[in-house]
């Protein structure tokens, strides 16, 4: 199968990346690690992306779809993929397209999953990190520490990541509604979004996805 996984910041999407595809026994291509692999792997693309980062800038879209497309071509993602956080707003989805008609393949599906804003806010300013070790995480409200503001596993001091504060996670949210979102609009408008709500335990989510997925796939 060939995926697009979108959803907003918060809605547990790299964990679901990881758990779909290994189910689907398809790669798991996320933009983060490409552009991680051609930085250190000291690519073209990978020089050129960080000249663009180095100056403060954005990385333009025309070098995330090389980097895109470049790992779409390697043998494993012959049979499917699942492509997490690219594309990231319409014109990358409009050059995907592109890029897919030119290998004369198509998508199957654009899973969507779906969490409510308040619930976003609530998931990530209530994480509370170890100053010891941040693998070291807890949640005011889904995961509380036995001790108030301290880390179970070290006895660490938990603090807050400025970037989970709450003014800063719904200025990603407006962010996402602005850019992500429209390309929900364009793939319904070629009937391949398939829409799951991300609430409850991670495995029940996964299996939700892997059933709609299933269902989309039936219809086609
Ligand atoms: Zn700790």
């Amino acid at each position: 199968m060939r995926i697009v996984l979108v959803g907003p910041p918060g809605a547990g999407k790299g964990t679901q990346a990881v758990r779909l595809a290994e189910k689907l026994s398809i790669p798991h291509i996320s933009t983060g690690d490409l552009f991680r692999a051609n930085i250190s792997g000291q690519t073209e693309l990978g020089k050129l992306a960080k000249s663009y980062m180095d100056a403060g800038e954005l990385v333009p879209d025309e070098v995330t779809i090389a980097m895109a497309k470049d790992r779409m071509e390697q043998p494993d993602a012959e049979g499917g993929f699942l492509l997490d956080g690219f594309p990231r707003n319409v014109s990358q989805a409009e050059a995907l397209d592109e890029l897919l008609t030119g290998e004369s393949i198509t998508l199957d599906a654009v899973l969507d999953l779906e969490v409510s804003e308040d619930e976003v806010v609530k998931r990530i300013a209530g994480r509370r990190i170890c100053r010891n070790d941040s693998s070291h995480v807890f949640h005011v409200t889904y995961s509380k520490p036995k001790r108030e503001g301290v880390c179970d596993v070290c006895g660490g001091e938990l603090y807050q990541r400025d970037d989970d504060h709450e003014d800063t996670v719904r200025k990603r949210l407006e962010v996402y509604h602005s850019q992500t979102e429209p390309i929900i609009d364009y793939y319904k408008a070629q009937g391949l979004v398939v829409t799951i709500p991300a609430l409850g335990p991670v495995d029940e989510i996964t299996r939700r996805a892997l059933e709609a997925l299933k269902r989309e796939d039936a219809t086609q």
